[in-house]
């Protein structure tokens, strides 16, 4: 089964950039003598997404669906990657304010980034779904939940301080739905960490055997920006690490668009506007605009006015007089206008010129109403 869309963006246009032939099936499980005779080698292909620039394995049924069940990568029997690890832990806790905070780390693996993070004055959670694995993390006091990391934990939403996650996305085929499910059980600003190993550095030393079947992505700080902003995030700060071995991204939650409110409210906008100008020509007061720009003229487009209820536009661009508003079909005319055709009504669109337009009607002597349109339709100066 070929992988024909990008596992970031979706984007079906991939690009081959190189073809691994007789690569290992994977690296992590070592064979026993008896398994020799049914071991092959497999054919790789890397591919670039030509949208987010994601690096991807072309092919991703050579990942098998349960491999990490029993799924054992012990990293921490090295002296500098403890240290290392120490540092970016202690670096999280304080910068990011999580001394006593709750930390889940997504595959906890045996535990060693969680036993940092306590040290340091977090409460973590480790998610782990290999028990071979995780039971090296509980032998270290870490309190370790065997799952995936899915929507379908059983963690109040909106109540995690900070999520990380070490040494996992690059196995991802669904990075998404993992950022998803991060975005779900954080609070509101609370702080997401992903480290992956860096693509950049593969490229620029030859590393080709940096592409195995075990890692699925390939990331560069561009393609893990894109991953992190797509997934409502704000990067808070992206890094080489581990002498240029890693990339690690910090994020925060977003506060939610208003997206709900600002659909809901636009007919209860419209029909404001409406209404009140309906009002205004019902006590048969002529209206006009100021401010023949894109607001002013969406607005009358979109609320349905034409030049039998809008007199005129008026607007001190000289280029746009004698010309017509789009939609509206009502005629755009210079300041001058006012003084020999008046209105009783003047209804601001160009809120950036407010000032500058109130002078001008002043010194023109106008007499009429002022209306401006934001946030709703309001009048600010009565007949003189
Ligand atoms: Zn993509």
């Amino acid at each position: 089964m070929k992988n024909h869309k990008c596992i970031l963006c979706e984007c079906e246009n991939l690009v081959t950039i190189l073809k691994i032939d007789g690569a290992p099936i994977n690296i992590q499980k070592l064979l026993k003598k008896n398994e020799l005779e049914e071991d092959h080698k497999i054919n790789l292909s890397l591919v670039r997404c030509t949208a987010c620039n994601l690096y991807q394995l072309g092919d991703l049924s050579v990942v098998p669906e349960d491999y990490y069940e029993d799924y054992i990568m012990t990293t921490s029997f090295s002296k500098q990657i403890n240290l290392y690890i120490e540092e970016l832990a202690k670096t999280l806790i304080e910068k990011y304010d999580l001394n006593k905070k709750i930390i889940y780390e997504i595959g906890c693996g045996d535990g060693i980034f969680c036993e940092y993070l306590n040290k340091h004055g977090a409460q973590t959670v480790g998610i782990e779904p290999s028990a071979a694995f995780g039971k090296f993390a509980e032998e270290k006091g870490i309190t370790v939940v065997y799952e995936y990391f899915t929507e379908n934990l059983s963690i109040p939403k909106n109540s995690v301080d900070a999520i990380v996650s070490r040494a996992v996305f690059e196995h991802l085929k669904n990075p998404n739905e993992v950022l998803k499910a991060m975005h779900k059980f954080l609070r509101e600003d609370g702080i997401g960490l992903i480290e992956v190993p860096s693509f950049e550095k593969a490229i620029k030393f030859d590393r080709y055997y940096d592409i195995f079947a075990d890692h699925v992505a390939y990331y560069t700080k561009e393609s893990l920006v894109h991953l992190v902003t797509r997934n409502n995030f704000k990067v808070l700060d992206i890094f080489d690490s581990y002498n240029n071995e890693f990339l690690v991204i910090i994020f925060k939650k977003t506060a939610p668009l208003e997206e709900s409110r600002f659909k809901s409210e636009f007919d209860i906008y419209k029909e404001d506007f409406n209404t009140k100008v309906r009002n205004l020509i019902s006590e048969n007061k002529s209206i006009s605009m100021w401010g023949a720009g894109g607001k002013g003229l969406a607005l009358l487009s979109m609320c349905d006015f034409d030049s039998k209820s809008i007199k005129y536009i008026i607007d001190s661009d000289t280029k746009k007089i004698g010309k017509y508003s789009p939609g509206s079909h009502i005629e755009i005319f210079s300041p001058e206008k006012i003084k020999s055709d008046q209105t009783d009504v003047i209804i601001l669109s160009a809120m950036a010129y407010e000032k500058e337009i109130l002078k001008h009607l002043e010194d023109i002597n106008f007499k009429g109403e002022i209306y401006v349109i934001s946030p709703r339709l309001t009048k600010i100066r009565g007949r003189i």
